[in-house]
């Protein structure tokens, strides 16, 4: 008998019959005795539904304000999955973030958790029920609502596993593992059966949103092992968890694309010490994460400054570098959507050369022209045009032999 924390994602849970359907896989795990703490997701589509309902009334809406919507949509699915347990003769107990003793800080939309009592948890799978808990929420210490970033449900269902000490942690969702790319770009693209934490990592960071990238760091961090199934198959899924020396043997475990992905260019800076220390702390200040940063070599004492960021913080991004452009006196900024960001992922580049090359030169057959670059010892990214972007993951996915 076990004690096993599961999470089912938003269409897993995105309809009532698909509700119906996960509380009778509960059940049947139930049944076997084991203890079961599940977290479940908003029903698919309605984060984005609330947020662009706020949107309609306020471009910027208060970020406070937001949480308190958007939990909203995961307080619904606890208690239908409570109710379809009931009906079908499991007893089970909903939890708000809250009430789960998820504690955060205050950083509204995107916040960390700090600590979790998991006591009033416990004491309901002790009493012999099923504990439903809401993702992608907590509370921060003044008691106001907050969410862990979008994708959070994985978080939740991580960090109440290290918290309850669980035996085993599946994230059940609409595929049946990670692939080595998204399979609905690639339809020949492979399951990939055993990854490390930081290859899934990486590949979560660079846009493969089969799991939260939060989620994996604080996997790793705990060394949380968990596998990724479909809740509409009992097929083996991915199992993610600390590296193995065989692990290096793949040299390209998977290819990544982001398409949330927006490039900021400040022409006309000033090249003298300061300028980039005062935009970067601006957009820090702001809590905006800053992917790729490129900054070219000056003719005339001025240079241009690029950087990325992701599309929905672009609007956040131009606000909070615009007095530093005043003040400082550049000429200008330029923004620009429809970029995506395609990567290459796998632990056994540290120990091989011409991956890049090899990954440029695919791209370049394909006629993608390549923006801007970056790498790790792990990855190698490009920015590249978004409207090019599954013709150039099927190239570069081709080019490493991944298909099936
Ligand atoms: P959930 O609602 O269960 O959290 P998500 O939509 O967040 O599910 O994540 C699952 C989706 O992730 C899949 O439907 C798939 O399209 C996408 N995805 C992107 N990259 C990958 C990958 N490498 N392997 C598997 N799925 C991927
Ligand atoms: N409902 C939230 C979202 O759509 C959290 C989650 O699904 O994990 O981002
Ligand atoms: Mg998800």
């Amino acid at each position: 008998m076990a004690l096993i924390v599961q999470k089912y994602g938003g269409t897993s849970v995105g309809s009532i019959e698909r509700i119906a359907n996960v509380a009778r896989r509960i059940k049947s795990w139930h049944d076997q005795g084991h203890r079961l703490c599940v977290i479940v997701s908003a029903m698919s589509g309605v984060t984005d539904q609330l947020i662009s309902q706020a949107k309609q009334l306020n471009p910027h809406p208060n970020d406070r304000e937001m949480d308190s919507l958007l939990s909203t949509g995961e307080q619904v699915t606890i208690s239908l999955l409570a109710i379809a347990l009931h009906a079908i003769g499991v007893p089970a107990e909903s939890f708000t973030g809250a009430r789960a003793g998820i504690l955060t800080d205050g950083t509204h939309t995107k916040a960390r958790i700090r600590n979790i009592s998991p006591e009033r948890v416990l004491a309901s799978l002790q009493n012999g029920n099923v504990g439903i808990i809401a993702g992608f929420q907590g509370q921060n210490d003044e008691g106001y609502i907050t969410t862990l970033g979008r994708g959070g449900s994985d978080l939740s269902a991580i960090a109440m596993a290290a918290a309850l000490k669980a035996d085993v942690c599946q994230i059940y969702t609409d595929v049946d593992g990670v692939y080595t790319t998204d399979p609905r770009i690639v339809p020949t693209a492979k399951k990939i059966p055993v990854l490390s934490y930081d290859e899934m990592l990486e590949m979560a960071s660079l846009g493969s949103k089969v799991m939260q990238a939060r989620s994996v760091e604080f996997a790793k961090k705990f060394n949380v092992p968990f596998e990724v199934r479909s809740s509409l198959t009992e097929t083996e899924g991915t199992l993610v968890k600390s590296e193995t020396p065989d692990m290096e043997s793949v040299v390209v475990r998977g290819v990544s694309l982001d398409r949330k992905q927006a490039k900021i260019t400040i022409t006309g800076v000033p090249d003298k010490p300061g300028f980039a220390s005062r935009l970067f702390r601006a957009l820090a200040d702001a809590a905006i994460n800053v992917d790729m940063i490129v900054q070219n070599i000056s003719a005339a004492g001025v240079t241009d400054i690029s950087f990325t960021v992701g599309s929905d913080e672009l609007d956040k991004a131009r606000r909070a570098a615009q007095p530093v452009i005043t003040t400082l006196g550049a000429t200008g900024m330029l923004a620009q959507e429809g970029i995506a960001k395609l990567s290459i992922v796998g632990i056994g580049m540290k120990s091989h050369s011409g991956v890049a090359a090899k990954m440029f030169e695919s791209l370049a057959a394909a006629g993608v022209n390549i923006q801007m670059i970056s790498t790790s010892e792990i990855k190698v990214s490009v920015i590249i045009e978004e409207s090019l972007a599954d013709q150039a993951v099927r190239a570069v996915h081709d080019a490493f032999g991944l298909s099936a």
